[in-house]
């Protein structure tokens, strides 16, 4: 069983769009200056409608994570261990990311990642990852 897609919808399909390139975008309010992780129709903090995509870092560190043993489908069954993760992305966004690559039991937290894109499905989407810089 395959692991779900996103189904984009009219806020978040410029942050779905921007992944299918390799991008990370994030929104900020010309009214206010809020950078929003959560695509919405308007700022979170003024509701100001004036907002605009901006490319983020592709660098975060680890603010929490979650091993993740038993997986909450079937196709999330296949998967484990995974590590689900808060990532505070370098600009002001906190994600929630898989942390992908060797060692997911040795995660810490305050550890630097990157952003990177894992193809997903047949169609081969683009999903927002973050793996471990290892030296
Ligand atoms: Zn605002």
């Amino acid at each position: 069983m395959a692991l779900p897609l996103p189904t984009p919808n009219a806020d978040s399909r410029p942050y779905w769009d921007a992944a299918q390139q390799g991008r990370l975008v994030v929104q900020h309010c010309a009214a206010c200056g809020t950078v929003q992780a959560v695509p919405r129709g308007c700022c979170g903090n003024c509701q100001s409608p004036a907002l605009e995509w901006r490319d983020s870092a592709l660098r975060g560190t680890v603010a929490s994570f979650s091993v993740v043993h038993r997986g909450p489908t079937a196709a999330f069954r296949n998967s484990t261990p995974y590590v689900l993760a808060l990532i505070d992305v370098a600009g002001g966004v906190r994600l929630m990311l898989n942390i992908i690559g060797p060692g997911p039991d040795e995660v810490q937290i305050g550890e630097e990642v990157e952003i990177t894109f894992e193809p997903r499905g047949e169609a081969g989407f683009q999903m927002p990852q973050a793996r471990r810089i290892t030296a």
